[in-house]
């Protein structure tokens, strides 16, 4: 569910009409919506109940303060995956203490400032990277918390850029490895052993593959335990999928349900990090149609925001809803909606049936507030989008759009 609604023909974001914004601010211009990410993450939150949990919202899918600072005021915590991530999150006054920290590459330098920092956990992913985290807590004389990211092989039935959990996958330590690298661990004097960790891929749309990886999992985490390492945490990942167009996603009380199910016994508390599920349907790309253009073969719609803004169809193949901001009647026709970006995979949206638009008209990428601003990029020198944040009747810019000057900050011709 979310805020995004019609009344009297106009899209609004609760309280507000996108057109007023879209006004104010200009396009393209992300709008994202309080009361729908408040929701999601309560829901989420709800679904879990008494049992000990942790939401450790997932950074990357967008990492802009406000958000941060939103999730932190409702006690979340964070995952993240980069030094940088972790200076976002301190930034937007998140607690440090509730933050993991998972990827493959993590440098010395991001372990050291994350451990001075007090995280909660590193979810480690080689062996290699599990010495020099020790390095590290050892340099500063410190146990760093640790868990092992391990890779279940489950297919996660997801679009393969975004699937994680394959033994081909760069990401986790195998599953077979697990318990000798613990043993191995023991005798570290720079890390503590404190979870055990899995993340199997983005936009989940069915329970099964979680159930499978997490029965996996936590038999792993009993066996750790029969072997008294200290473990305390069962970080179950991210993952669950949204509806972009029709996907029938599991709804947080059917992934609670399959998490608690598959975890049960282990006296675990659990840390769930939820990326999308929280803010792909709380945000929306504003966007300007400039002009029309028709081939033999084709209708296309040329419109102010491209793959730089909203990379995810020209990356994932993926679908985003499109709406325009102010209601039209009259007959469909089948346009490609493209940005001005030059490449031929800036296409936002294919053969969609639209009522022909109109130069200046104005729409919105619907679900657009996953992976949407945190994946943009100054390509073709264009400058990133404004950002803004609606709660009720009052809206604020929450990030300005990128000046033209912003585009060569810290270069010397
Ligand atoms: C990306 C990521 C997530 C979040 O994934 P979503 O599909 O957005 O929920 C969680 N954990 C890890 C380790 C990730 O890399």
């Amino acid at each position: 569910m979310n805020h995004f609604n019609w009344r009297k023909g106009v899209l609004h974001a609760e309280g507000v009409p996108l057109t007023a914004i879209a006004d104010a601010v200009g396009t393209p211009t992300y709008v994202y919506s309080s009361a729908t990410l408040t929701r999601h993450f309560r829901v989420v939150s709800e679904a879990f109940g008494d049992t000990p949990h942790l939401i450790c919202y997932s950074v990357k899918a967008n990492s802009t303060l406000a958000i941060l600072r939103l999730f932190s005021g409702l006690g979340g915590g964070f995952d993240i995956v980069s030094g940088g991530e972790l200076a976002r999150v301190r930034q937007a006054g998140g607690d440090a203490g509730k933050t993991v920290f998972a990827g493959v590459g993590k440098t010395q330098e991001e372990m050291e400032a994350a451990l001075a920092a007090g995280i909660l956990l590193f979810n480690v992913e080689s062996a290699e990277e599990l010495e020099a985290l020790d390095a590290v807590g050892r340099r500063l004389g410190r146990r760093a918390p640790f868990a092992l990211r391990v890779n279940p092989d489950v297919d996660a039935r997801t679009h393969r850029y975004i699937s994680t959990g394959l033994k081909t996958s760069k990401f986790g330590v195998p599953f077979e490895e697990a318990v000798a690298l613990y043993a191995r661990a023991k005798k570290m004097k720079g890390v503590r052993a404190a979870g055990l960790d899995c993340h199997i891929g983005s936009q989940l749309t069915q329970a099964s593959p979680m159930r499978d990886a997490l029965t996996k999992v936590a038999g792993l985490y009993r066996e750790l335990k029969a072997q008294k390492h200290p473990l305390a945490y069962l970080d179950v990942g991210g993952g669950l999928g949204i509806t972009y167009a029709d996907e029938t996603p599991p709804s947080p009380e059917e992934y609670a349900r399959t998490v608690l199910a598959a975890t049960k016994d282990t006296g675990a508390q659990l840390i769930l990090e939820p990326g999308r599920a929280l803010v792909g349907n709380a945000g929306v790309l504003l966007t300007r149609v400039l002009y029309r253009k028709k081939t033999p073969e084709k209708q296309f719609v040329v419109v102010d925001a491209g793959m730089n803004d909203l990379i995810r169809p020209a990356l994932y193949e993926a679908h985003h809803g499109l709406q325009p901001l102010v209601k039209r009647r009259g007959k469909a026709v089948e346009v490609d909606v493209v940005g001005p970006v030059c490449e031929s995979t800036d296409v936002l949206a294919k053969a969609r049936p639209l009522v022909l638009p109109q130069p200046g008209e104005l729409y919105a990428f619907m679900s657009a507030g996953a992976y949407g601003m945190s994946m943009a990029s100054n390509y073709n020198s264009r400058p990133r989008p404004a950002e803004v944040m609606v709660d009720g009747e009052a809206w604020r810019v929450v990030r300005e759009r990128e000046r033209i000057e912003d585009l060569w900050r810290g270069e010397r011709a």
